[in-house]
């Protein structure tokens, strides 16, 4: 059987490196590939030493460990740090305030670029002290969970930390999903307090999240308090009795909160997958091997320094606000960024703006917002000084990333693909801005501790050693858990996705194993032909599935996204058949191409490609569960758009 990657190694995409630039390599914690490769050797060969070192380097443990590792994959059983202690909230808030209390904790930035707040790591250990206390007073002990469905403001961070310091196990729902969502969330993880708001704006939208908790709460009997934040003003229903505004419980509280100590393996949260796939599933992460798992890939993969302003422009309602705005840097004591906006408001030069007035030095964000932006030309860009950055982060999605690099990073900064999962707590491929040569498009090489599985081969990927920051289980359904990671490929975690690596050791995501084609023999990755579609200038975002068919088995169905003013003619639609052809051979030109209105996508801005091949397919009826989707309203103008063409 010739595979895709057998043609594609031939490609000189795929052999370009680009070397480090000296600026960033300079002074990095990790500044050579000698240095990762002999890192990355000890980390396999003496794992024990490995963490031992970094947990003692990173953390302040209450009550130190003594054994750093235990369990398998085999039976489910992974523990790290087994019979240490420590209090997360003391590690990402009091030590800083002890420290450099005047140092900025968190940047905040809202809706427009007026609304800017600085909160100093003294402040923000305040402000969590008195929302941990309030909690308390509202009965909520070690061991209960708490929902978060707040804006991505600092309160929410506050609730967080607030939560890890009395040993609350938060559950924190995107602010952006249904009551219904927002219920099922709840019924799961059986939270008895919901912190939340009135209401946010998003692009000068209302979005009415009390409304939603109310909603909610009715069909979840588990809640007995609302923390009501007053966010907006706007004017909600106040239940007696159960709600309760965040503010006046706040006020009376103490500034200090003793921080419980927890054991390591206590779970730190439960965070539900985006539900690319099917059901969301809620994952457990820990206090210990979690923390110290966010902090370390925060520290060298963004080669984070002391005086540094960094920013990720995710939501914290995602794992990669969990990982890398709060818990990572707050636990480096670093200053992070949190933005409530969006990127195209007021303009689609809003980041960059943010760039240059804060003088960020990492940008972390996904490639759908890039692609967003790129639709736009690059004056967007180009009239803002941006040469702060050093380092530009991208995640969730394989990204096309000559655009962030050329346009964005001026071939001056090193572009870091980090390819990572809510299961994985942080990155588990990536490449490391000081020293890891680019090649564009692929997340290079593993992060330390991690250990790929295969050889110069295309196939699944699985992970053969346990890591600390692991999830542990599936919140109440841990057959589930082994079913899904642990029992696919014995001895193996199964990610879900399918990899190639390529003669030099570079790790390239084909897409998850569910989307793979087979087109007469041939395995195509989605991402193969969309990252083929997506060369033509014309074409802003592509997706693909495969369709039954008589002859080849599957044929490729492509949705195509053009970009701004560009107009549909059969020639385009010619061009973009032959952008596949010529990016990967002939057998896996995509016999149809619709230029679609818009992409069904989860709230993380990932594509649902379970619906768009079922609207491919004609299976209207058997659309299932669409309530993650960002818009459901999408889904309708696809399918009368494939129904107009056939
Ligand atoms: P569900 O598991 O419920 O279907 P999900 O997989 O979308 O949802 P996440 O954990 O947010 O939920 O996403 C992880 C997935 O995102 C990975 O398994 C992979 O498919 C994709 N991904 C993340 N980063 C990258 C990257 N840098 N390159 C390619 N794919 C990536
Ligand atoms: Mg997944």
């Amino acid at each position: 059987m010739v595979s895709v990657t057998d043609l594609q190694k031939e490609h000189p995409l795929f052999n370009e490196r680009h070397e480090v630039p000296d600026r960033v390599s300079k002074g990095s914690h990790i500044s050579s590939m000698a240095q990762y490769e002999k890192y990355y050797r000890e980390s396999i060969e003496n794992p024990e030493s490995f963490w031992q070192q970094r947990a003692n380097e990173l953390l302040t443990w209450t009550k130190p460990f003594t054994k750093v590792f235990s369990g398998g994959f085999e039976n489910g059983d992974v523990k790290w740090f087994e019979d240490g202690e420590l209090n997360v909230s003391y590690n990402c808030l009091d030590r800083h305030a002890e420290r450099t209390p005047d140092k900025v904790a968190i940047i905040w930035e809202g809706d427009s670029p007026n609304q800017v707040e600085h909160i100093t790591y003294k402040q923000a250990l305040e402000q969590t002290c008195r929302l941990a206390n309030a909690m308390k007073e509202l009965g909520v002990k070690r061991g209960e969970s708490v929902c978060i469905y707040l804006p991505n403001c600092p309160t929410a961070a506050y609730a967080m930390l607030a939560c890890a310091r009395i040993g609350a196990p938060h559950s924190v729902v995107f602010a952006g999903f249904s009551a219904d969502s927002l219920a099922d969330r709840i019924r799961d993880s059986k939270s008895k307090l919901i912190i939340t708001a009135d209401q946010s704006t998003r692009g000068g939208k209302v979005i009415p999240l009390k409304q939603a908790v109310d909603d909610a709460v009715k069909k979840s009997d588990s809640v007995q308090h609302v923390l009501l934040l007053q966010n907006t003003g706007g004017k909600v229903h106040f239940e007696k009795g159960r709600d309760v505004w965040l503010h006046e419980a706040m006020e009376k509280q103490s500034t200090t909160c003793q921080p419980e100590s927890m054991n390591a393996e206590d779970p730190l949260f439960y965070l539900y997958t985006s539900g690319s796939t099917g059901t969301p599933k809620g994952l457990v992460h820990t206090q210990g091997g979690y923390l110290l798992y966010a902090a370390l890939t925060h520290l060298w993969v963004f080669d984070y320094r002391e005086n540094d302003i960094y920013a990720c422009v995710a939501d914290v309602g995602w794992i990669t606000g969990h990982s890398y705005i709060v818990y990572g840097p707050l636990c480096n004591g670093a200053t992070t960024f949190m933005f409530e906006g969006l990127p195209t408001l007021p303009d689609a030069g809003r980041y960059w703006d943010m760039v240059q007035r804060h003088k960020i030095t990492q940008f972390y964000t996904a490639p759908t917002a890039i692609r967003t932006l790129m639709k736009f030309d690059d004056t967007f860009v180009k009239r803002y000084d941006v040469t702060s950055l050093r380092v530009l982060g991208s995640v969730g999605e394989p990204i096309n990333p000559e655009s962030y690099n050329e346009v964005v990073g001026d071939k001056k900064c090193s572009i870091v693909d980090t390819y990572w999962q809510t299961e994985s707590g942080g990155h588990l491929l990536t490449p490391l801005p000081g020293a890891t040569p680019q090649k564009a498009g692929s997340a290079s090489f593993a992060f330390f501790g991690i250990v790929p599985e295969g050889n110069s081969v295309s196939g699944v990927l699985c992970i053969s050693k346990p890591w600390p920051g692991i999830t542990r289980t599936i919140f109440n359904d841990h057959e589930r858990y082994m079913k899904t990671y642990l029992n696919v490929y014995k001895n193996k975690y199964f990610t879900g996705d399918g990899v190639w690596k390529d003669q030099d050791g570079y790790h390239w995501i084909t897409g998850r194993v569910d989307d793979v084609i087979n087109v007469s023999g041939h395995r195509i990755g989605t991402s193969e032909v969309e990252g083929a579609l997506v060369t033509h200038n014309k074409c802003a975002e592509a997706a693909c599935v495969g369709v039954p068919h008589d002859v080849k088995g599957q044929a490729i169905f492509a949705y195509v996204i053009l970009k701004e003013n560009v107009e549909e003619t059969p020639e385009l639609l010619a061009e973009l058949k032959g952008a596949v052809r010529t990016h990967i051979g002939p057998f896996a030109t995509p016999d149809f191409v619709v230029i679609a209105p818009g992409l069904p996508k989860t709230r993380s801005g990932k594509i649902m490609r379970r619906l768009l091949r079922k609207i491919a397919a004609g299976e209207l009826d058997q659309l299932g569960d669409t309530s993650t989707l960002a818009d459901p309203h999408v889904l309708d103008l696809i399918i009368e758009k494939v129904k107009s063409l056939k």
